[in-house]
């Protein structure tokens, strides 16, 4: 049976899709049979796994929006052990279109419901928002897991997202949890981010992983070659942390 994991932060540019991607990458090169799931109407996992947008016939949107099956939408990536679930810029719309669909809250739950026996870990990269489109990746999921930048302003919006967490699983997943928190473009020379550390370790006692990706430009560059940091230079820091913070994840769910 797989493990779902969301991907979430409703701040944009935390680290969620960098994340999502190199945490999924890792995840195939050691031997899970992986699935990335992309709801953003960004659609930056999507890219960053070598696809190219304009040639998708099915994605996202159309399992959301048009009851497609979930299982029309995977291609699988060039690289180990990895699939994805694509994003259209369409989903943008989907937001409002899915106000009217029938347990619009429920619909990508359903469609990963049949595909979660062909996978060991299915990772969702969310939109930066806390609409019904994120709504949907926490009720679909079993855990969420929470980059958080190393800059000033990083623990703004925490409360509001534990909030949403809080209401999806009181209301429709009670056994959703989280994950951890990840703490994402370090930079220990900095004073700020020490502080910054000690902050969100306080906010969420025991749930920071121990593991904390570094700020690194390789992992910015790897994007625009299609490739998940640990294909474009393996033995990078920021490729190295990823693979860490993957035993870290493994080791949690044994
Ligand atoms: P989000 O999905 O939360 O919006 P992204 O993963 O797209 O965030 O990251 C935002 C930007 O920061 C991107 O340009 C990405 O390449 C860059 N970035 C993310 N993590 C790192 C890092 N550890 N070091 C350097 N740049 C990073
Ligand atoms: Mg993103």
């Amino acid at each position: 049976m797989s493990k779902v994991i969301a991907v979430a932060n409703q701040k944009g540019g935390v680290g969620k899709t960098t994340s999502a991607v190199n945490i999924a990458a890792w995840l195939g090169a050691k031997g899970k049979r992986t699935l990335l799931v992309d709801i953003d109407p960004q659609g930056n996992s999507t890219s960053g796994v070598g696809l190219d947008r304009r040639s998708l016939k099915t994605t996202t949107y159309d399992i959301l929006i048009n009851g497609a099956k979930g299982a029309d939408a995977v291609v699988k990536t060039a690289f180990e052990k990895l699939s994805i679930l694509p994003s259209s810029a369409d989903l943008a719309a989907a937001e409002i279109e899915l106000a009217d669909i029938p347990a619009r809250e429920a619909v990508l739950k359903n469609a990963l419901a049949p595909l979660r026996a062909e996978y060991d870990f299915i990772l969702i990269d969310c939109p930066p928002s806390l609409g019904l489109i994120t709504t949907n990746a926490l009720n679909a999921a079993d855990s969420v897991l929470i980059p958080v930048q190393c800059e000033y302003y990083a623990l703004e919006g925490l409360s509001q997202l534990m909030n949403s967490v809080q209401a999806v699983k009181r209301r429709y997943n009670e056994r959703l949890e989280l994950e951890g928190v990840l703490l994402t473009m370090y930079d220990g020379r900095l004073n700020l981010t020490q502080q910054v550390v000690t902050e969100i370790k306080k906010y969420f006692p025991r749930k920071v992983f121990s593991t904390v990706i570094p700020r690194t430009v390789r992992l910015s560059e790897a994007p625009s070659f299609g490739q998940p940091i640990l294909y474009y230079d393996r033995s990078n820091k920021g490729s190295q942390a990823y693979g860490a913070l993957v035993d870290e994840i493994l080791k949690k769910n044994r």
